[in-house]
């Protein structure tokens, strides 16, 4: 078994089983078996089933969001969010598979037609800070391509994907289409990447294990989407309307006690109005109410873990800081708001994804320099330009080597939109109207006529 801990009481609050390699090996099994009658539903009774998920996720709103409050640390407002979330993304994908047109090619003595085929079980390897929506930008267009699927929440945060398993069983979804199984990364989802029964493999974590797990696919040719890392700009001009900008600039990297993979950590500002906006920020930042997250006032709650706490820490211990919020002492794993100026484009705290509420002002020059510092990272997910120049504000947008990018805005993911990285943030999207493809292999069928 494996101890869960609330980040907020920094008790023990729940024992999960710590699934072995034979029980991953059986839950495999059994969605492979489970497939060719998933696959064989017809379209109308396939979409009602997720509709029917969805009004089941629906009627568990609050619980969901209790229990990832408790588990994970996220503010009551956020969590319901999250559980409303994966309800949409089900409700969004139930339209799928009565839409999963193939085309029809011209050629010459006969005609060609495509096919969206379903690939199979697929391996779902969820991260620890956004246990829900992850889970569901996953789960939902696969299921709805026809494909099963295995689950693994991450070892910290189990509790609301256990829950959703549940709730999908109750919806009528039938038994082995969709497993929830927690356990260790290097345990079950290692198995995912290595059983040849596992079709695909959709991996959402860090770099470091997205780059295993691509190896681990090579021998088998086994489909992979990674979505992996951040370091994201957030790019303000001169002539933005700044007050917007820095009083937003706090929520585009602090949500989630900056624990986001698209977290706007780089601040980029055009140096004549550097002092004006770091002017501008240090209240904004100053308001982050950072408060036990079951309090509906709450904006940012505790980081996930002691152990996470110390390596932001070590990020702030070698930096400038230039100004703080605040946040509760006592139990839970609390870390203030903080505003960095890095004295190098090289500093550690620049360049790293730090996975916390840290953030980085720097100043640059004109608009060929915003796009090469904004580039100067081995990631590219996220972004955001802050302009009331709208053709230069286009025109940063396309320089920018970013999946996901906002312009005089700071939230850049809908689940009707496409999602995923550039470089080492990953490969592949997901979300948006194409996703359910990307769980099928696509045939054409020549039929000759003459
Ligand atoms: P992590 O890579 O440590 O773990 C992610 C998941 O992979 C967990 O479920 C873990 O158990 C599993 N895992 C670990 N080792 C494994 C192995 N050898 N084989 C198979 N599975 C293994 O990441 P994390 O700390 O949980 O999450 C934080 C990271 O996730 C950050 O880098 C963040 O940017 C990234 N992230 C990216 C996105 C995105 O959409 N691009 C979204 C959220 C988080």
């Amino acid at each position: 078994m494996t101890a869960v801990i609330s980040p907020v009481s920094g008790a023990q609050i729940a024992d999960v089983p710590a699934t072995s390699v034979e029980e991953t090996d059986a839950v495999i099994q059994r969605a492979h078996e489970a497939f060719p009658a998933w696959r064989a539903v017809s379209p109308g009774d396939r979409a009602r089933l997720l509709r029917r998920f969805s009004q089941v996720v629906d009627d568990h709103i609050e619980e969901l969001a209790q229990l990832e409050v408790t588990n994970s640390g996220h503010t009551i407002g956020n969590a319901r969010w999250e559980a409303g979330n994966v309800r949409d993304v089900l409700a969004y994908y139930a339209g799928a598979p009565e839409r999963l047109f193939g085309r029809q090619i011209p050629v010459p003595g006969g005609v060609d037609m495509t096919f969206h085929e379903p690939i199979g079980v697929v391996g779902i390897i969820v991260p620890w800070n956004f246990p829900m929506p992850i889970a569901g930008w996953g789960f939902a267009p696969a299921l709805a391509a026809g494909c099963t699927v295995v689950l693994k929440p991450a070892e910290v945060t189990p509790l609301t994907a256990i829950r959703l398993g549940e709730l999908a069983l109750q919806a009528g979804i039938p038994e082995g289409v969709f497993t929830v199984i927690p356990g260790k990364g290097s345990v079950v989802g290692e198995r995912f990447v290595t059983h040849p029964l596992v079709c695909k493999v959709v991996f959402t974590g860090s770099t470091e294990v997205g780059e295993r797990i691509m190896a681990g696919c090579a021998p088998q040719i086994k489909r992979v989407t990674l979505e992996l890392g951040g370091k994201s700009a957030n790019v303000v001009f001169a002539d933005a309307d700044l007050e917007r900008a820095a009083a937003t600039a706090p929520y585009g990297v602090f949500d989630n006690a900056g624990q986001d993979c698209c977290a706007r950590s780089r601040i980029l500002v055009e140096r004549s109005v550097f002092d004006r906006f770091m002017a501008l920020l240090e209240p904004a930042v100053a308001g982050v109410r950072v408060e036990e997250p079951s309090l509906d006032t709450a904006e940012m709650g505790p980081l996930i873990t002691a152990a996470h706490r110390e390596t932001v820490a070590s990020y702030v211990d070698d930096a400038q800081v230039a100004f703080r919020g605040s946040c509760p002492d006592g139990p839970g794993f609390w870390f203030p708001p903080t505003v960095i100026v890095p004295t190098s484009e090289s500093d550690r705290a620049y360049r790293e994804e730090i996975f916390g509420p840290v953030v980085a002002v720097m100043p640059f020059e004109d608009e060929a320099d915003a796009i090469r510092m904004a580039n100067d990272s081995d990631f590219g997910l996220s972004g955001s330009i802050w302009s009331r120049d709208i053709g230069r504000a286009l025109r940063v947008s396309r320089g920018v080597e970013s999946g996901n990018l906002s312009v005089n805005s700071h939230s850049s993911v809908r689940y009707w939109t496409p999602f995923g990285g550039f470089k080492r943030s990953g490969l592949g999207r997901e979300l948006g109207p194409d996703a359910p493809e990307a769980f099928t292999e696509t045939k054409n069928v020549f039929i000759a006529t003459d």
